[in-house]
């Protein structure tokens, strides 16, 4: 007798005993509903840095670049999340291995994109201090 069924959409299942799903979207459709919300924004928010990095990289493909804001913008640069702070004279927002510091450059708004170099894991941030 066969009363093994999916665990998302219940329909009946006819393959591998240790099967639990009839297909890939039905795991993925309950593995997401199933993971914690606080999993789920961290993975959110994950995924925008990764994309924030993608985007700067692209945008710097010699270890520095300056960048009209659009273009950032247009490209769905996302600044409300970024992995660290690096700050000298400017303020840097880093996106793991690349950060973008906002300056203006002729009247314009633009992005001064760097990849990261090893001194900065050395910066000590007091957020007290200002
Ligand atoms: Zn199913």
């Amino acid at each position: 007798m066969n009363n093994r069924t999916c665990l998302q959409c219940g329909k009946a299942l006819h393959g591998r005993l240790d099967q639990k799903f009839c297909d890939a979207q039905c795991r993925n459709t309950h593995h997401n509903q199933t993971k914690r919300a606080d999993e789920q924004y961290i993975a959110k928010v994950n995924s925008a840095i990764r994309r924030n990095r993608r985007i700067l990289k692209d945008l710097c493909p010699e270890g520095k670049a300056k960048i009209r804001r659009e273009v950032l913008e247009t490209k769905g640069f996302d600044y409300r999340y970024f992995s660290g702070i690096y700050e000298a004279k400017l303020k840097y927002y880093l996106s793991y291995d690349y950060g973008f510091a906002a300056i203006m450059d002729n009247g314009k708004e633009k992005a001064l994109i760097i990849q990261k170099q090893n001194y900065m894991d050395d910066y000590q941030i007091n957020p007290w201090v200002r």
